[in-house]
């Protein structure tokens, strides 16, 4: 069999404590998986730690290691692109820098993508290791998005996969600037295998994804892969209106047949205030769309380089320089 060069893309946010842990881990595991050779891209995710320092103490040691310095943090989604762009292996795996996503689940990615598939899912059999809030909010976001969308998430799957080299092309190919990544996974199929895991707590440091942040990625989600969100005030405003003017025909025959009608402020007051926020939330979403379909025509890379330290490190600059 002949040997076939992997990417292991790591993003990394101010993971100092992480990185040693994490590469005592991973290394054999890939040592371990026969006739491959391994590549390992770090992208430092501007981190404001000695994050950098760890990964290039690493990169000059050993020349499988390879560091993708951004200019500045950019967010999981766009270091994830950046180091995607600049892997070469003939399959590709995103893993978190955490050891949340258990390097020993490689080999048998390995194994399935030989075995023919082009997309090697790991999904999380249980979350345990996140709080209740984040679990309960989690399966929300995935049952709403689906039915809003075509493009299907699968539940319980995160960045950590295994990808052919047609499918990071495929990924390539994708002009958006705003990259969310399940989402982007999701829509370029592929033939697909699914492999269940148990995920474990952070090996060292903290979460990088507060609520607020969480919030803001899930509204990414729904609105990079969904226009529903936008359609469907038409319908709720047509039926508002229905029902307005039935009740302003209701009120029409009680003041003929009874007369005088008791003044109404309740009534009136509940309306106001009612289609008044409904309208506020319709030009919020508008506002969703819009910041999105902004930020689109600027046409900024998704990510900027500072430099690529490591083994024949190939282009240093601007990202997607073509390649
Ligand atoms: N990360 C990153 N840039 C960011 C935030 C996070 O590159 O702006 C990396 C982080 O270093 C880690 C991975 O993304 O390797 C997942 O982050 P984290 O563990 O904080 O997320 P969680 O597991 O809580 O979803
Ligand atoms: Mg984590």
């Amino acid at each position: 069999m002949t040997i076939s060069l992997c990417s292991l893309i790591v993003p990394c946010y101010n993971e100092a404590l992480a990185i040693r842990v994490f590469t005592a881990r991973v290394l054999p595991v890939l040592e371990a998986i026969a006739d491959t050779s391994w590549e390992i891209v770090f992208v430092d995710d501007g981190s404001t730690d000695a994050t950098l320092d760890e990964l290039l103490s690493l990169a000059r040691a050993d020349a499988r290691f390879r560091v993708v310095e951004l200019s500045r943090n950019f967010g999981k989604e766009a270091a994830l692109t950046a180091g995607i762009d600049a892997a070469r292996g003939h399959a590709v795996i995103p893993i978190d820098a955490d050891l949340q996503d258990p390097p020993e689940l490689i080999a048998d990615m390995v194994a399935a993508w030989r075995a023919g598939a082009e997309m090697v899912l790991a999904r999380r059999t249980d979350r345990l290791s996140d709080g209740l809030l984040k679990r309960q909010t989690a399966s929300w976001f995935y049952r709403l998005h689906n039915r809003l969308s075509k493009t299907r998430i699968p539940e319980n799957v995160g960045d950590f996969r295994l990808m052919d080299r047609v499918v990071v092309e495929a990924l390539k190919r994708l002009p958006e600037r705003q990259r969310f990544m399940k989402g982007l996974f999701a829509w370029v199929g592929f033939r697909t295998v699914t492999l269940d895991y148990v995920r474990a707590p952070r090996a060292a440091g903290q979460s990088k994804f507060s609520g607020f942040a969480l919030w803001n990625f899930a509204m990414e989600g729904v609105t990079s892969f969904s226009t529903a969100p936008l359609k469907i005030w038409t319908y709720l405003g047509a039926s508002g209106a229905i029902l307005a003017l039935l009740y302003a025909l209701y009120i029409l025959l009680r003041t003929i047949v009874s007369g005088n009608p008791v003044p109404g402020y309740a009534s009136l007051f509940v309306a106001v205030t009612f289609f008044g926020s409904v309208q506020l939330i319709s030009v919020g979403l508008l506002g969703e769309y819009i910041g999105r379909i902004y930020v689109e025509t600027k046409q900024r890379p998704a990510y900027l380089i500072r430099k690529i330290h490591g083994a024949a490190s190939g282009v240093d600059g601007v990202a997607r320089s073509g390649d």
